[in-house]
C-alpha cells in the first residue's frame, strides 16, 4: 500500500504536467552538457517581478540558507573563508538568533558551518515575540532567520515587524524564508527589499510548484548582497533537469493558482473539523494546519501511520507540545486525513 504523504508539506497532488513534458523532451545531449541558467533565471525574475541580477538559484531553499549561513559566518569571522581573499582569525561571535518555533534546518545549517544561535521563544499562542527579537539583536549579531508564513504554525508575521527587525540590525544579515508565499499571497519581493539591502528573501519551487524532489529555490535580493554569495556558490549548482523543469512549471501560472485554491479549501475543512470536536488550531497560510491533538502525540501519529498516513508529530518544537502537523492541500487527500484521524483519535479515548 503506497502511503498518503501529509507530513513534509509536499505537493500531494504532483507538479504541474507541463514540467513532465519539458523533462521529457530534454536530449541526450542536453543531459551530457553543464546547464546554462540564462533563461531560467530571466524567467525566475519576471515571477517575481524583479530587475536582472535580484535572482539566485539554488538547489532547494535548503542550499539557499545554508549558503546565507556560509556568508553570515564568513562576515563574522567564525569561518576561515573569507570574501577579500585574506584567512581570518576564527572567534566566538554573537549567536544567529533563531524565532521559534522554527524550520530544524536554520539551525542545522547554523551549526554546519560553526555558527552559534539563539532561539526566541514564541509568546503565549504564537504572537510574534516581535520585542524579545529587538532586544536580543547587538551590532554583531550575524544573522536573523525569519519565516513567513511561519513553518510549522502557518501565521503571519505582523505587518511592518519585518522593517523594523531590518533597520534595527542594519548590520545583520535578515533571513526572510518564504517558502509559502505563494499560498499567502504575500510578499517582501518589491519597493521594500530594495530599501533594505541587509535583506534575503528565501523562495522555493518544493511546494506549490509540486517540485520537491527537483530540488530548485531562489534567493531574491539586491544584487550587491547575492555578489558574496555568488563568488562561493558551485557554478553549477542546479542540475539541467530541475533548470529546465523550472522554466516549464513558471509557465504554467494556472497550476500554482490551482494548488493555491486547493490548499485554501483544504485548510476550511481541517478548520471546521476542528471546530466540531474542540481541537485547537491555527489559521494558516501555508498549505498545512497545525492542531493540538494533545499528548501523547505519538500513538496518534503512529495510528495515522498505520491508516497509511504520514503525519507530522510537532509535539517538541517550542510552543507545539501535544501538536501535530497535516498537510492541507489536495482536498480528496484532506478529507481521507481528516476520516483516518477521527478513527485514531475516538480509539485514543476509549
Ligand atoms: C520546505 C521548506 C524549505 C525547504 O525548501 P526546499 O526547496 O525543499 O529545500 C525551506 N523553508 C521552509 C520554511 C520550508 O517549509
Amino acid at each position: 500500500m503506497s502511503q498518503l504523504r501529509l507530513h513534509l508539506n509536499e505537493h500531494t497532488g504532483g507538479c504541474s504536467p507541463a514540467v513532465l513534458a519539458a523533462i521529457r523532451s530534454l536530449t541526450r545531449e542536453d543531459l551530457a552538457c553543464y546547464p546554462d541558467y540564462d533563461e531560467v533565471t530571466r524567467a525566475c525574475e519576471g515571477w517575481f517581478g524583479v530587475p536582472r541580477g535580484w535572482v539566485q538559484l539554488t538547489n532547494g531553499l535548503d542550499e539557499g540558507l545554508k549558503l546565507v549561513a556560509e556568508l553570515a559566518a564568513r562576515r563574522s569571522g567564525v569561518s576561515h573563508g573569507s570574501d577579500t581573499g585574506q584567512t581570518r582569525v576564527r572567534h566566538v561571535p554573537d549567536p544567529a538568533l533563531i524565532v521559534e518555533p522554527a524550520f530544524e534546518m536554520y539551525a542545522a545549517s547554523a551549526d554546519a558551518i560553526g555558527l552559534p544561535h539563539r532561539h526566541i521563544p514564541p509568546e503565549p499562542n504564537f504572537r510574534f515575540p516581535l520585542e524579545a527579537l529587538l532586544a536580543a539583536i547587538s551590532p554583531a549579531t550575524p544573522l536573523i532567520f525569519l519565516t513567513d508564513p511561519n513553518n510549522p504554525t502557518g501565521l503571519a508575521i505582523p505587518p511592518g515587524a519585518v522593517e523594523r527587525i531590518a533597520i534595527a540590525a542594519p548590520a545583520t544579515l535578515v533571513f526572510l524564508d518564504e517558502a509559502y508565499a505563494e499560498y499567502s499571497g504575500r510578499t517582501f519581493i518589491g519597493p521594500a527589499l530594495e530599501r533594505h539591502r541587509n535583506l534575503i528573501v528565501g523562495r522555493t519551487f518544493a511546494k506549490a510548484f509540486g517540485m520537491a524532489g527537483l530540488r530548485a529555490g531562489a534567493l531574491v535580493a539586491h544584487p550587491d548582497t547575492l555578489a558574496p554569495i555568488r563568488r562561493h556558490i558551485p557554478p553549477f549548482n542546479v542540475n539541467v533537469v530541475a533548470a529546465r523543469a523550472l522554466q516549464a512549471a513558471l509557465d504554467d501560472r494556472a497550476y500554482v493558482a490551482a494548488s493555491v485554491a486547493a490548499a485554501a479549501e483544504s485548510r476550511e475543512m481541517v478548520y471546521s473539523w476542528c471546530r466540531q470536536r474542540g481541537i485547537p488550531h491555527w489559521p494558516s497560510e501555508g498549505n498545512f494546519v497545525l492542531m493540538r491533538v494533545g499528548d501523547p502525540t505519538e500513538p496518534v501519529v503512529r495510528g495515522m501511520a498505520g491508516r497509511g498516513i504520514l503525519v507530522r508529530d510537532r509535539t517538541t518544537a517550542p510552543g507545539c507540545g501535544g501538536c501535530i502537523r497535516i498537510t492541507a492541500g489536495i482536498v480528496d487527500h484532506t478529507r481521507a486525513c481528516l476520516a483516518a484521524l477521527e478513527d485514531v483519535l475516538a480509539s485514543r479515548t476509549n
